[in-house]
């Protein structure tokens, strides 16, 4: 349930009140971090929890955890009560890119630094940011969906418009399909970006493209595994479920078993212990007031937030069992469940 990641009042003191000492340097409280999460309804997010949690903890840091179910005044509001409870650090996966901006401004008040972890929080002076290449997703799947239908009418179901991530990876699609849709072979027949990632509303769109076209759809893009699976659904009420390329991303495991059933072509697996352990190392080294030196930098509209981006990885039928299954990510038996 959900009861676990709402905060306690009953712990950590303001830090006015941890005084110590010189002597009692050794026995000092450790770090703490605060993870500030959009949703815990997808899969990946739950890994992402634990996973931060788990490195947060090898570190020697605390971290204290809270989710704001897709709401974006109630993430403003679980933040704030992280800061006075006296995080050293924010790390923030933001629902909203905009709204959060309000939520990097008040944990600088506090001298606080922000992490924005996955998702990318705009117009704000965001310490530092902890991605996978998200424009390289949308890449990545084009690349192989026109790979196996180099011609006809494509279908793209788009993350939500208030996400960054949804933002890259649209460009990246875009980058491979323009040239195509420039020389005839391709046309985008639907484009649509999907409310709050929720499934059922690209199910809805899945199923307009599919009557405004007498069903005459060539292949699928789209944002993730939870509305590629939506989007198959509604091919399938058609009858069409298998017949066409669609590519997701995130390999949940449903998506993993959708692949080796041959309902869905392509998901990208992005290792999300890499992404959890990166982050946690980053916050914890910023917590301490240490410097970290990154090379490349991400726009956000207000300042170039250094950025740490990691590689999308691919995958299909071919190499599954090589990657997301040799990875532990999902086992072969829970994957192949219904092969
Ligand atoms: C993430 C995806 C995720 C989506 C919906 C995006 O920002 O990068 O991995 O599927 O949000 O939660």
């Amino acid at each position: 349930g959900c009861e676990d990641d709402e905060i306690s009042v009953s712990e950590a003191p303001s830090k006015e009140a941890t005084y110590k000492p010189a002597e009692e340097e050794a026995g000092e409280e450790p770090i703490k971090i605060g993870f500030s999460m959009d949703t815990l309804l997808e899969e990946r997010w739950l890994k992402d929890r634990e996973l931060f949690k788990q490195a947060v903890e090898d570190l020697g840091a605390e971290v204290e955890i809270i989710a704001a179910n897709g709401e974006d005044a109630l993430q403003v509001w679980q933040a704030e009560r992280l800061i006075e409870r006296g995080i050293d650090l924010l790390v923030v996966v933001p629902h909203n890119a905009e709204a959060t901006a309000t939520i990097v401004e008040r944990a600088h008040d506090a001298g606080i630094k922000v992490i924005s972890y996955d998702r990318l929080v705009k117009n704000a002076d965001v310490d530092l940011y902890v991605s996978y290449d998200n424009e390289l997703v949308g890449e990545l799947q084009a690349k192989a969906i026109t790979s196996l239908a180099p011609k006809g009418k494509y279908v793209y179901i788009g993350g939500a418009e208030t996400d960054n991530n949804a933002h890259l990876m649209k460009k990246g699609v875009f980058k491979v399909l323009d040239p195509l849709i420039e020389k005839g072979d391709i046309t985008v027949v639907y484009d649509q970006w999907t409310k709050d990632w929720v499934p059922t509303n690209a199910q809805k769109n899945m199923e307009e493209a599919l009557e405004a076209n007498d069903n005459q759809i060539d292949a699928v893009i789209s944002a993730n595994d939870a509305t590629a699976g939506a989007a198959i659904q509604a091919l399938d009420a058609q009858g069409l479920a298998g017949k066409i390329p669609v590519a997701g991303q995130d390999a949940d495991l449903a998506a993993a078993q959708r692949i080796v059933t041959d309902t869905q072509t392509l998901t990208i697996y992005k290792p999300i212990q890499a992404l959890a352990e990166t982050a946690a190392e980053l916050a914890v080294k910023l917590a301490k007031g240490e410097e970290v030196e990154e090379d490349r930098t991400v726009n956000n509209g207000k300042v170039e937030v250094p950025s740490v981006l990691l590689s999308p990885i691919a995958v299909s039928k071919s190499n599954i069992v090589e990657t997301i299954i040799d990875d532990g990510f999902h086992t072969k038996e829970e994957v192949y469940q219904f092969v």
